[in-house]
């Protein structure tokens, strides 16, 4: 582990509240593990029967709408924002999930599901395919098993099946 101000080697050091942290002696700074944000968006028509999944180009699988959150931004507004780019939708409303650590992407995923607007998605080809409508079951068989994805999935279909 190096320092990502000064690239001085870090030494692991007691913190009075943290345990070890790894610490730069050149910046006299404890210098807390970076990881990136995003947020994941599982998105359902406002009827509450079916979910609107996206396919990359040259892959099978389907995949929840997702995004990086900017710095200075709020996961909120991830969300409002990927969604309405990704899809020209509108998010009517959203609620905050649960989390999921990916070790190997070193990447939180904060994940949400919205209600989306009536309306045809307009596309942004740049990134996304494909969109299509799909049934809970349908969702489900869908998506890569075993994958973030389909824990944020099974949640938030359980989760819209309440409400
Ligand atoms: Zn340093």
């Amino acid at each position: 582990m190096y320092c990502y101000e000064c690239g001085e080697k870090l030494a692991l050091v007691l913190h009075n509240q943290e345990g070890l942290v790894p610490f730069c002696k050149k910046c006299n700074e404890y210098r807390f593990p970076q990881f990136a944000t995003a947020v994941t968006i599982v998105a359902a028509n406002r009827e509450k029967d079916k979910i609107l999944l996206a396919k990359h180009r040259d892959q099978s699988d389907y995949i929840l709408f997702a995004g990086y959150v900017k710095k200075g931004e709020t996961a909120e507004k991830t969300v409002t924002r990927e969604f309405k780019e990704e899809t020209g939708l509108n998010v009517v409303k959203y609620k905050y999930m649960s989390s999921r650590y990916n070790a190997a992407k070193n990447l939180l995923l904060l994940n949400f599901s919205v209600i989306a607007e009536r309306g045809e998605p307009q596309l942004d080809k740049s990134e996304i395919d494909e969109v299509k409508w799909f049934t809970f079951d349908e969702a489900l068989e869908f998506v890569r098993k075993d994958s973030d994805a389909e824990a944020f999935l099974k949640a938030a279909v359980a989760d819209l099946k309440k409400s």
